[in-house]
């Protein structure tokens, strides 16, 4: 956007030169590193091991996060960026997979003593060491007040019992911030816990299989009389719900943004392939009726990053948009839900079929809606706000 209008209008550029430089190289990261190998990743159910040590020496997963332990400090765009291009080779599961430490960390920047964040926080970013955020468990996900894993201070240490599931990463993390009772029923009594996975007492299940984000392991985590230490306390003891709700609203703007890359690369191979398929003798962009459902798709992307976008800004000053965010995630859900399932009908036959790139986005996009917080969670929020 030229100068001249930014001045005129006080518009506001999201992504300047830096975020651009940021940009360019997590895609010439991607490029090389990411998009030979994805669709093998894919139907492996994991991508290696070591990819997390590239991406942390290139400063991948340390961007937006402090310089003290790590990081490359910058707004919120920069995070963003590089969120849009982990989502760029079209695996959600890569990028979940990848990103799971922008859902663990933030929780012990906020929270942590210097140790913890010297200990837990500096070799994640570094790519050395994998986390997890833990707090779903098999009784339930969107009552999270009513968490039963039971954390018992016995002397120096923590006993805990319990399980939690659908855990991102959770098959191969070394650490979990792991939310557990402490206290009173409800929510003041759940205390946040950094659990190490080789502590006696943790044990994984095998990978659970999923409907999309194949490329990410996601597990089912078991505490059997597990003894953590009282070091690994996070913040305050019972005062956890607190940093549960700070972390969702991060969690729900990477979510967006997931949604938003969804639904533009459904639009992006929709435009390629509408130009070179022909029926009844002429190309799909012929037929006005496709055509529209492209205007359609193309215009609800931009008004819904737009909309993500303008929540983020806000949100890097500081101000309250837990409603705002709310609205962003559902919006931007509703937008990839149909912006997927058009451009499945738009490739007909092509686009069911597995190694279509819509096909996969289709599937991935499923569980957009249901993480974070499902649809129905975000709608209760947002009408504490507006009734
Ligand atoms: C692939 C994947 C990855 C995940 N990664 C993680 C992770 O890394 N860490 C983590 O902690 N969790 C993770 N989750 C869990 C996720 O956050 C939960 O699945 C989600 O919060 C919903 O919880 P639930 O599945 O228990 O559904 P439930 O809470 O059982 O809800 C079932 C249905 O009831 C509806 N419902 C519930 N309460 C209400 C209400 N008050 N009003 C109206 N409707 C309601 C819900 O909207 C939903 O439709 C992941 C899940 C998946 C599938």
């Amino acid at each position: 956007m030229p100068d001249a209008f930014s001045k005129k209008a006080g518009y506001q550029q999201y992504f300047g030169k830096a975020h651009d430089m940021v940009r360019r190289s997590v895609k010439e990261f991607m490029d090389k590193e990411v998009v030979p190998f994805v669709d093998d990743w894919e139907e492996a159910g994991e991508f290696p091991r070591s990819l997390y040590k590239k991406a942390g020496d290139v400063g991948i997963l340390g961007t937006g996060y402090p310089e003290a332990y790590g990081g490359i400090p910058g707004d919120i765009f920069f995070q963003i960026a590089v969120c849009e291009e982990l989502m760029r080779p079209g695996s959600g599961g890569l990028a979940a997979g990848l990103g799971s430490l922008n859902i663990a960390l933030p929780p012990i920047v906020r929270r942590g003593t210097p140790e913890q964040k010297e200990r837990f926080v500096r070799p994640v970013l570094a790519g050395d060491r994998i986390a997890a955020l833990a707090v779903t468990e098999p009784g339930g996900g969107s009552d999270v007040a009513n968490i039963q894993t039971t954390a018992v201070r016995k002397g120096g240490h923590y006993v805990v019992n319990g399980s939690k599931t659908f855990i991102t990463s959770g098959v191969r993390a070394d650490q979990i911030t792991c939310a557990v009772r402490t206290g009173e029923a409800g929510s003041h009594g759940i205390s946040f816990l950094i659990i190490e996975a080789d502590t006696p007492g943790y044990s994984v299940s095998e990978k659970l299989k999923k409907t999309g984000w194949w490329a990410s392991d996601t597990a089912e985590i078991f505490f059997d009389g597990c003894r953590v230490p009282v070091e690994n306390l996070l913040g305050e003891e019972n005062k956890g719900f607190y940093t549960i709700m700070e972390n969702f609203q991060s969690e729900r703007l990477q979510l967006a943004v997931m949604a938003n890359m969804t639904s533009q690369l459904a639009l992006e191979a929709s435009l390629e392939y509408v130009k070179e398929r022909e029926a009844f003798g002429k190309k799909l962009k012929g037929f006005q009726v496709l055509r529209h459902k492209l205007v359609d798709m193309a215009t609800e992307v931009e008004a819904s990053r737009e909309f993500t976008y303008r929540v983020a800004a806000k949100i890097d000053t500081g101000l309250d948009q837990i409603k705002e965010i709310s609205m962003a995630k559902n919006f931007a859900c509703q937008v990839s839900d149909r912006a997927t399932y058009d451009a499945v009908q738009i490739f007909g036959g092509y686009g069911y079929m597995r190694g279509a790139l819509v096909e996969r986005l289709y599937r991935d996009n499923r569980i957009l809606s249901i993480g974070g917080g499902t649809t129905e969670i975000m709608k209760e929020i947002i009408s504490k706000f507006i009734l």
